[in-house]
C-alpha cells in the first residue's frame, strides 16, 4: 500500500474473512469501541495478511486473532485488554527493544508483520483533546525477502527477494518467463528470462527467501504444484505484474527518465523487475533501498545446474541442509561477510565464458605470486565493515550510529587498499582486469563523506541513534551549548541533594530519576515522616510511598527537571539533525559507496582463493573452449579435507581400509584424437568426449571419484584453481549429477520413479558441452530391468548426447560394452585381497573389475559368520551356473544400436530396406534388356530419394 493512501475506515473486510473467529468491527449496536480499538482496527484491516505490530509506548502490542497466532508461535503470554463486542480481547506485546529477535522468529515461521509506530508524541495528541488517540501508521511490512537488520540476517548469505513473471504464449512462441531477483540489504537487482523447464533450476541457483508471483501464475495448473513446494510464495494482484505499466513503474523507482541505458530488456523481464521494486516499494512503505541498475544475465552466460545436481553435488549445502560439508565451507577462506557472500554467488552459478573464467583466475594467480600481498590485504580486510549492508539501513532510513561508522572506515580502507593493490602491478606486470577494475571502484568514494564522518562522530558509538550520544563534543557549537546546560544543571542537582540533606538532617537522603516519577527526593520510611509535617512539607511535596521508601518533590526540582529535560531534549534533537545531514551525504554518495563496496568483495574472494590453493595444493586450471577434460592427480576438495593432508598415490602402500590420507586419481573425458575414424556419417559424426564406466566394489571409492570430477570442472569455471596436478577443462555448459535409488520420500516419490525422471531429464537435455555424472542408476529396480535400463542409457549417451560423462556401476556386465562403443573406457577402482579380507586402495585403474567383493565388504560390515559363510556357498553355486556373464550373451545377440539411433537414421533404414526387397524381386534372367534397364533406372530413381 502506498504511504499516502488514507487508511481504509470499514473493517468489513477483516469481518468477512475472519470467518468464526472474533470477529473486530469499528462499531456495533450494543457497546462502543475505544478510539483507540477503532483506530487499530482500522489499520489492521488495512493489513489484512500480516501480523499487526502496534506500537504503544515501549511495547508492540498485538490483538485478537494476531495475539493468539504471535502467543503460540513466540510463546509469550496471552492477556486480555478490555472487551470487544462482549468479548474479552487477547492481546500480547513484545518490548522494543527485543522487537527484533522476535519478528526474526515470526519471519522465520513464515509470518508477515506489518509494523506501525506512534507518529506524533502522545503529548501532541493530548493538545487535541482528551478523546483523541495517538497518530499511527504502519511504517514498514516485514517479509521474509525484504530484510535489512543484522540481526535478522545471515551476514554470510545474500537474502533476495524473487518476482516471477510470465508472458503469454502467441501463436508462435511459447510462455517465456522471467525472474528479478533483489538484495535490499546489498543493493544487488538481478534480472534473467527462461523457459518453463529452465525455471526451477533458475530460482534453486538464486535461492530466494521470498517469491512474489500473480495471482494467476500462483493459480497455475502446472506450476502451482511446484510454487507451493517453495518456502515463502507470496501471490499478488495482476497490478503489480502489469507488463504496460512496468517499465514506467522501473524507470520511476530508479528515478530515471528511461531506462534504455541499462540494457535492452524483454517485455517480460520488465515485468518481473517493476514487479520486484514495486513490492520494495509497498513493504517499505515508499522508502527506496539503493539499488543499482538491473543487471540483465544473458541466457547461457553461467553454466547451468539443475536443483537436483546441485544438492547431489552439495555444493552450498549438505544433502541434509547444513554448510558444514559443503563444496562451499570447503573451500570458503574468505575473511568479509561481502567476500563470503560473493563466493557463494560464484560457486551457485560458475561461468561458461573462457575469458571470463581466465580474468579471474588471473586475480588469483596475482595473490597466489605475491604471498606478502596476499597475507598483508587478507590482514587488513579482517577489519572491514560490511559497507553495503550499513548503506542500505541508512538510506533506507533504518540505520544507527554504527552504520554511519561503517561507511567511515570502509570508505578509508578502500581507499587505502587501493593503494596497496596498485603495487602489486610493480614487478613488471600489468594488473590483472579483475583488480584493475577492482582499484577503481575503491577509488570512487568521495574521501570528504568519510572526514566529515570523521570529525562528526564520538569515539563510543550507541546502538540506536534516539539514544543520543553518538556526535564528538566540539562538533557543532549549539550542540555544546545543550548539552552543558544538561550536565550543569546535573551538577546543581547534585548540590541540591546535598544541601536538603542538611537542612533536614537526613544523611541518607537521595535525589534519584526514573521514567515515571522524573527527578524525586527519596528517602527511608523511618524519615518520610519527618518531611511529611510542619516545616518541612512547606517544601517536600509528597509524591509516592512504597515499601520501604517515601518519595518527595520540591518547586526548586521541578523546575531543574524542566531545564534538563529541555536541555537533553535539545541536545538530542539537534544530534539526530547532525544525523540525517550525514546520512543524506551517504546517500548522496551510495552509488560510489557501492561499487566500493563491491570491490572489497571481488578483493577478498580473489585473496581467499589464493590462500586456499597454497594452504591445499590447487593448481590453475586450463580453461578453453575445446571438449576436453583431463585431470592428472585429481582430488575430492571435502573428502580430502576430512581425510588430512593431500598425497600421491602410493600403489605399494596398500593401506587398508582407513588409510589416512585422500588418493589422487587421473580422469581423461577428452574427445579421443584424430585419426579416430567417426563411426557414422551424418548427425554427431565429429565424436564427442569419453565416457568413464567405473566399476568396483562397494566403499572403493566411485562415487568420490566421480563427485570429484564434477567438482573440478564447478571450481575452475567459478575461477578458481582446483585440487589437481593439472586440469585441462574446455567448458562445460551443463552440468549433471544423478544418484541412483536416492532417498526422495519427502516429495512422496518412489525412489526409482525419481531416479528415472532424472535420468530422462539428462538424456533429453545433455548437449555435447555437457558434463554428465551418473553413479549407480537403475539400482532402485531389480537386477535385470536395473542393468537393461543402465545399458540403454549409456548407449544413448554414447550415440545421441555424446557429452563427457562418467558412469559408476555395480554391474560388471556393463564393461562388455566397450568392445562396441568406441569412445567407452572401463575404469575400475583397485582393491587387494589380503588373508581373505578386502583391501581398497582408492585407486583408479584401466579395466573392470573381476568381481563386486559384496561378501568381503560385507564380512567388513559385522555380518555375523555364519551368514558369510553360507553367502559363498551360494555364490560358488551361481557362479558354476553360469549366471555370471549375462552381458556377453546379451553383446552378441542384440543388434545394439537399433533403439539408438535418431529418427532420420531409422527413416533412411525403413527406405533402404524397401529399396532392398525390390531389388530381391527382380528375376533378371525373365527380363528383357529394356526392362532390365527401366528396373535399373527406377532403383536408382528409388535411391536418390532415400538420400534426400
Ligand atoms: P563407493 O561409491 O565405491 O561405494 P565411496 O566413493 O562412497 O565408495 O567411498 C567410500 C569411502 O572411501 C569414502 O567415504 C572415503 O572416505 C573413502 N575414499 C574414497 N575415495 C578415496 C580416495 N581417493 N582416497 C582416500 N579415501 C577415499
Ligand atoms: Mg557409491
Amino acid at each position: 500500500m502506498d504511504a499516502t493512501r488514507p487508511v481504509v475506515t470499514e473493517a468489513s473486510d477483516l469481518a468477512a474473512e475472519a470467518g468464526g473467529r472474533i470477529t473486530p468491527k469499528a462499531t456495533d449496536d450494543v457497546g462502543r469501541v475505544t478510539p483507540m480499538m477503532e483506530q487499530y482496527i482500522e489499520i489492521k484491516a488495512a493489513n489484512p495478511d500480516c501480523l499487526l505490530f502496534y506500537r504503544m509506548g515501549d511495547f508492540y502490542e498485538m490483538f485478537f486473532d494476531d495475539a493468539e497466532v504471535a502467543s503460540r508461535a513466540l510463546g509469550i503470554v496471552l492477556t486480555k485488554r478490555g472487551k470487544h463486542l462482549n468479548r474479552d480481547i487477547p492481546m500480547c506485546g513484545v518490548p522494543i527493544e527485543r522487537a527484533d529477535e522476535y519478528l526474526h522468529r515470526l519471519i522465520a515461521l513464515g509470518h508477515r508483520v506489518a509494523v506501525c509506530e506512534q507518529l506524533e508524541d502522545p503529548a501532541e495528541a493530548r493538545k487535541r483533546g482528551g478523546k483523541s488517540v495517538v497518530r499511527r501508521d504502519v511504517v514498514r511490512l516485514v517479509t521474509p525477502g525484504t530484510l535489512t537488520e543484522d540481526s535478522l540476517l545471515d551476514p554470510r548469505r545474500n537474502n533476495y527477494l524473487l518476482a516471477l513473471a510470465r508472458s503469454r504464449a502467441s501463436a508462435s512462441t511459447d510462455d517465456r518467463f522471467a525472474v528479478a531477483w533483489i538484495d535490499i540489504s546489498t543493493g544487488e537487482f538481478r534480472v534473467a528470462e527462461c523457459d518453463r523447464a529452465g525455471l526451477a533450476a533458475e530460482i534453486a541457483r538464486i535461492e530466494p527467501g521470498e517469491i512474489i508471483v500473480s495471482d494467476a501464475l500462483y493459480a497455475d495448473a502446472e506450476l502451482a504444484p511446484y510454487l507451493r513446494s517453495q518456502p515463502a510464495v507470496t501471490p499478488l494482484g495482476r497490478d503489480v505484474f502489469d507488463g504496460a505499466t512496468a517499465e514506467r513503474r522501473l524507470a520511476a523507482f530508479l528515478g530515471v527518465a528511461t531506462i534504455d541505458s541499462f540494457g535492452a530488456f524483454s517485455r517480460v523481464e520488465l515485468m518481473a523487475a517493476a514487479a520486484a521494486v514495486t513490492y520494495v516499494e509497498r513493504t517499505q512503505i515508499g522508502k527506496r533501498p539503493p539499488l543499482s541498475p538491473p543487471l540483465r544475465e544473458a541466457a547461457g552466460a553461467t553454466l547451468a545446474i539443475d536443483q537436483a545436481t546441485r544438492s547431489n553435488l552439495e555444493l552450498i549445502r549438505t544433502l541434509a541442509g547444513e554448510r558444514r560439508g559443503s563444496l562451499l565451507a570447503a573451500i570458503d577462506r574468505t575473511v568479509t561477510a561481502a567476500g563470503c557472500r560473493l563466493l557463494a554467488q560464484r560457486l551457485a552459478a560458475p561461468l561458461s565464458d573462457p575469458a571470463g573464467i581466465a580474468h579471474r583466475l588471473d586475480a588469483v594467480a596475482a595473490f597466489v605470486g605475491d604471498s606478502a600481498a596476499r597475507t598483508d590485504v587478507r590482514g587488513s580486510l579482517k577489519a572491514v565493515p560490511d559497507l553495503a549492508r550499513a548503506l542500505s539501513r541508512i538510506v533506507i532510513g533504518r540505520g544507527g550510529p554504527r552504520d554511519l561508522a561503517a561507511i567511515r572506515d570502509g570508505i578509508f580502507a578502500a581507499a587505502e587498499f587501493s593503494a596497496r593493490l596498485a603495487a602489486l602491478a610493480q614487478n613488471g606486470s600489468n594488473l590483472p582486469r579483475d583488480i584493475a577494475q577492482a582499484v577503481a571502484g575503491l577509488r570512487r568514494p568521495d574521501p570528504a563523506v568519510a572526514a566529515e564522518l570523521k570529525r562528526a562522530l564520538a569515539e563510543e558509538l550507541p546502538a540506536y541513534r534516539r539514544d543520543g550520544g553518538f556526535v564528538r563534543a566540539g562538533y557543532e557549537k549549539a550542540l555544546d551549548e545543550a548539552r552543558a546546560l544538561r550536565d550543569e544543571s546535573r551538577r546543581v542537582i547534585a548540590a541540591l541533594q546535598v544541601r536538603y540533606a542538611e537542612t533536614t538532617g537526613i544523611r541518607s537522603l537521595k535525589i534519584r530519576h526514573n521514567n515515571v516519577l522524573g527527578y524525586f527526593v527519596d528517602v527511608t520510611a523511618q524519615h518520610g515522616e519527618k518531611l511529611l509535617s510542619a516545616p518541612l512539607n512547606a517544601t517536600f511535596i509528597h509524591r509516592q510511598t512504597t515499601a520501604g521508601q517515601v518519595r518527595f518533590t520540591t518547586t526548586e526540582l521541578g523546575e531543574l527537571e524542566a531545564k534538563i529535560a529541555n536541555a537533553a531534549e535539545r541536545a538530542l534533537a539537534l544530534e539526530l539533525e547532525i544525523f540525517d545531514r550525514l546520512a543524506a551525504s551517504i546517500a548522496a554518495a551510495s552509488a560510489a559507496i557501492k561499487e566500493a563496496a563491491d570491490a572489497l568483495a571481488i578483493i577478498d574472494v580473489a585473496a581467499a582463493l589464493a590462500s586456499l590453493a597454497i594452504e591445499r595444493d590447487y593448481v590453475r586450471p586450463e580453461v578453453d573452449g575445446s571438449l576436453a577434460f583431463a585431470v592428472v592427480g585429481g582430488r575430492h576438495p571435502v573428502v580430502e579435507q576430512a581425510l588430512g593432508a593431500p598425497s600421491l598415490p602410493s600403489p605399494a602402500s596398500g593401506g587398508g581400509m582407513g588409510g589416512g590420507s585422500f588418493v589422487a586419481n587421473d580422469c581423461d573425458l577428452s574427445p579421443p584424437p584424430p585419426p579416430f575414424p567417426p563411426p557414422r556419417a551424418g548427425k554427431g559424426g565429429e565424436g564427442g568426449g569419453r565416457i568413464w564406466l567405473v566399476t568396483g566394489p562397494n566403499m572403493a571409492g566411485k562415487s568420490t571419484f566421480l563427485r570429484q570430477n564434477a567438482l573440478i570442472a564447478v571450481l575452475a569455471q567459478t575461477g578458481s584453481f582446483v585440487p589437481a596436478r593439472t586440469a585441462h577443462i574446455g567448458v562445460v555448459d551443463r552440468l549433471f549429477s544423478r544418484v541412483g535409488a536416492a532417498d526422495d520420500l519427502a516429495r512422496g516419490r518412489s525412489t526409482f520413479m525419481v531416479e528415472m525422471v532424472e535420468t530422462a531429464a539428462i538424456l533429453n537435455q545433455a548437449g555435447q558441452r555437457a558434463l554428465v555424472i551418473l553413479d549407480e542408476i537403475g539400482r532402485g529396480t531389480a537386477t535385470f530391468d536395473g542393468l537393461s535400463i543402465a545399458w540403454a542409457t549409456i548407449e544413448h549417451l554414447h550415440e545421441n548426447n555424446r557429452c563427457r560423462a562418467l558412469f559408476a556401476t555395480h554391474f560388471h556386465e556393463m564393461t562388455a560394452l566397450a568392445d562396441k562403443l568406441p569412445r567407452l573406457h572401463n575404469a575400475t577402482m583397485r582393491v587387494k585381497e589380503w588373508q581373505g579380507e578386502v583391501v581398497f586402495l582408492h585407486e583408479v585403474v584401466p579395466g573392470s573389475a573381476d568381481r563386486s567383493y559384496g561378501i568381503q565388504v560385507a564380512k567388513l560390515a559385522g555380518l555375523p559368520p555364519s551368514v558369510i559363510e553360507r553367502a559363498k556357498l551360494v555364490l560358488a553355486q551361481l557362479e558354476a551356473q553360469d549366471l555370471a556373464s549375462p552381458g556377453r550373451r546379451l553383446i552378441d545377440d542384440l543388434p545394439l544400436f537399433a533403439a539408438a539411433r535418431s529418427a532420420p537414421a531409422r527413416q533412411r533404414d525403413a527406405a533402404l530396406a524397401t529399396l532392398v526387397e525390390a531389388l530381391a524381386a527382380l528375376h533378371p534372367d525373365e527380363m528383357s534388356p529394356r526392362q532390365a534397364l527401366e528396373a535399373l533406372y527406377a532403383l536408382k530413381a528409388q535411391l536418390a530419394k532415400t538420400k534426400s
